[in-house]
């Protein structure tokens, strides 16, 4: 007895000394997170890196719609934080480790939840690689002259990554631009074609110019059912040096204003636009939007006591979720209406969705912290709704990029094997569906309802009041938004319901996890040995306690849920 005792003691110092170690080691490497954790998901890559595919194993053609997710490396500041990487890119997939504790409350364990998209970038992937793989072919589609709309957008919470990553593509996008316009086969040619750039923030529902001064300018729609930006200056570029001083120009009026007011930018979106049209009558050839939009946790931050602030996340929770419906919408039947007038970002790009030659990319960015799991994975859920339609390039084949121009040169680290092979993928596969939060099915014209963070208060906003009132409507256009939007209020009802319940059952799990620890550590306490009869009375009314708030909180959530089943039912 005693020796086991004595071993059982020796075996417990030596983990101890051999967990100390390992966290000097970490900590020597700058990664001074919580050690058991490192540990885990370190195992968890060595046992998984052979199931990344190279990225030139993506679509063969450009997909209508690409969606694609950028990791960055971590931070210092998250170092400083203690915090730990906690996001793995095995492209196509994207894997969040959350950290967990079990319901004994010491225990430590990694819930992993994975999505696939058409590709994932990984932390040492370079710009130049997410560039080559996205947005390259939308520049040969915009200058192949046949009036394509090519839009790529930069999504994501704050400091993720997304302004990085825009400004990267924005430049690269120069040197390609005038590659294929200098060269002769190419039907947008330096001659018959003039660059026009525009470069405007869309902050607190006010269109800025920022190639002038951040003045002002007026979103209008006229009868034709047009939209135009009144005022909104175009430059035109005459080659590389001019494009890139524009964009200069552009992005510093964007940093200066961010100083001044608190981190302006993660509160507005920036679209950069690039237009093509021809010399001689001025008609679009194609077109190039670049759009970083507004952080992503701004949706669902509703609950600040700034109404400004709350008007500003309410105006960009509209935003993003219009746009994730604009963007699902281009992957049906064209013939089906766009619900563009959802808010002033999407009505801005209407072209960019109701074209017959659209493509768009969407760059999902995400922070490694495992601090910023909650936000990645919302993030992530986000782009995976826009994704689960798929649709194949428009009639318009972009010419392949070899005959056109050399590509850059790839400095792709992913790991090589293809997928088909491994049963372990397909495994994987089909669990990156099974999402932890069951769904209700909502009809497929409407609104997504997995936002949980984003549909936060603003949903009953009518669309009549989201349009503003500086546009123009022809009669003849009014009608449809109407019908559409009587479908949408119903769903946004449900919609808020539902993320009542979600909620309401989230807040019950993670009481649920404390009120179980509470438990252990009152068992523990109470098996000690010598235990007083006061003691025991004590354990049996916090034990008393405990059930009655867990009757409390299932009661509830099923009155809640009885409520909302009764709704989706009769809805
Ligand atoms: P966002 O625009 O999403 O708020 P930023 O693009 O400003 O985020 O990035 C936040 C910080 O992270 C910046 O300091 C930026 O330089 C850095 N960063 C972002 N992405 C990367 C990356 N892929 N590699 C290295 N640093 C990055
Ligand atoms: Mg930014």
């Amino acid at each position: 007895m005693n020796a086991e005792r004595e071993e059982r003691r020796r075996t417990m110092l030596e983990r101890k000394k051999a967990r100390a170690q390992e966290e000097q080691r970490n900590i020597a490497a700058g990664n001074p997170g919580d050690v058991d954790f490192i540990g885990m998901v370190r195992e968890w890559r060595a046992a998984h890196a052979d199931q990344a595919q190279p990225l030139d194993a993506g679509p063969t053609a450009p997909p209508k719609i690409c969606i694609c997710v950028r990791k960055r490396p971590i931070s210092d500041k998250e170092r400083n934080k203690n915090d730990h990487d906690s996001v793995t890119c095995l492209n196509p997939e994207v894997w969040i480790h959350s950290a967990k504790l079990r319901v004994d409350g010491i225990t430590k364990y990694l819930d992993h939840t994975s999505f696939q998209f058409d590709y994932t970038f990984h932390e040492d992937n370079t710009t130049e690689d997410v560039y080559n793989t996205t947005t390259l072919p939308l520049i040969d589609f915009v200058c192949s002259g046949h009036g394509g709309r090519a839009t790529v957008f930069a999504y994501g919470q704050t400091g993720s990554g997304k302004t990085y990553t825009m400004s990267g593509i924005q430049n690269m996008m120069c040197e390609d631009l005038y590659f294929l316009l200098n060269s002769a086969d190419s039907a947008c040619t330096k001659e018959n074609t003039n660059v026009m750039v525009s470069f405007f923030e869309l902050y607190g529902g006010y269109v800025q110019d920022l190639l002038n001064d951040r003045n002002r300018v007026k979103v209008l729609e006229d009868g034709k059912g047009e939209v135009v930006i009144a005022g909104l200056t175009e430059v035109e570029s005459y080659g590389p040096e001019t494009f890139l001083e524009i964009l200069r120009q552009g992005n510093s009026a964007r940093t200066t204003h961010m100083t001044e007011a608190n981190d302006a930018s993660s509160r507005s979106h920036a679209i950069c636009q690039i237009m093509l049209r021809d010399a001689k009558t001025n008609k679009l050839k194609g077109k190039l939007s670049l759009v970083d939009l507004a952080g992503s946790e701004r949706g669902s931050d509703t609950k600040s006591h700034n109404s400004q602030r709350r008007a500003e996340s309410s105006d960009i929770n509209t935003s993003l979720l219009s746009l994730k419906e604009c963007i699902r919408a281009l992957d049906r039947d064209a013939s089906k209406h766009v619900p563009y007038r959802g808010s002033k970002l999407t009505l801005i790009l209407k072209d960019c969705f109701t074209s017959d030659r659209a493509m768009t990319t969407m760059i999902a960015t995400v922070s490694p912290g495992a601090s910023a799991a909650d936000h990645s994975l919302n993030t992530l859920r986000y782009a995976d709704r826009i994704k689960e339609k798929r649709s194949t390039a428009p009639t318009l084949s972009p010419r392949p990029l070899a005959t056109t121009r050399r590509r850059r040169p790839s400095a792709m680290t992913n790991v090589t094997k293809a997928k088909a092979e491994s049963p372990v993928n397909e495994m994987r596969t089909s669990q990156s569906r099974s999402m932890a939060v069951s769904r209700v099915e909502v009809p497929e014209t409407t609104m997504a309802n997995d936002d949980l963070d984003l549909a936060e208060e603003n949903q009953s906003r009518p669309e009549s009041e989201t349009a503003d009132d500086d546009l123009l409507f022809s009669e003849d256009e009014k009608e449809e938004p109407a019908k559409d939007e009587e479908l949408n209020q119903t769903v946004r009802e449900l919609f808020e319901e539902e993320e009542g319940v979600l909620n309401m059952h989230m807040t019950f799990i993670a009481e649920n996890a404390k009120l179980l620890s509470k438990e252990g550590a009152l068992l523990q306490d109470v098996q000690r040995p010598n235990v007083s009869d006061e003691e025991i009375e004590r354990y049996a009314s916090m034990l008393e306690e405990i059930l009655d708030r867990k009757e409390d909180m299932i009661a509830a959530l099923q009155r809640k849920l009885a409520v909302f089943e009764s709704h989706l039912e009769a809805k």
